[in-house]
């Protein structure tokens, strides 16, 4: 039975945690892709895209949004 449970909570630690999603996010400014002022980021990691204004950079990694 406690091995039960200590399953139970590595697989909800794992499911809320989701640390394979939380790294290796490599972010790449795309050059080629300018509108409204706006710089597009891509992620070379897990193909999330976002864009943001001049100056600024993603930190986090979207991978979660992307569903
Ligand atoms: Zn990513």
């Amino acid at each position: 039975m406690i091995l039960v449970l200590g399953l139970l909570i590595v697989v909800a630690v794992i499911l809320i945690l989701r640390p394979w999603r939380q790294r290796g996010c490599r972010w790449r400014q795309d050059s080629r892709k300018l509108a409204d002022g706006r710089v597009l980021f891509t992620c070379a990691a897990c193909g999330a895209e976002i864009a943001l204004p001049k100056g600024r950079a993603p930190r986090d990694c979207l991978a979660g949004e992307m569903e």
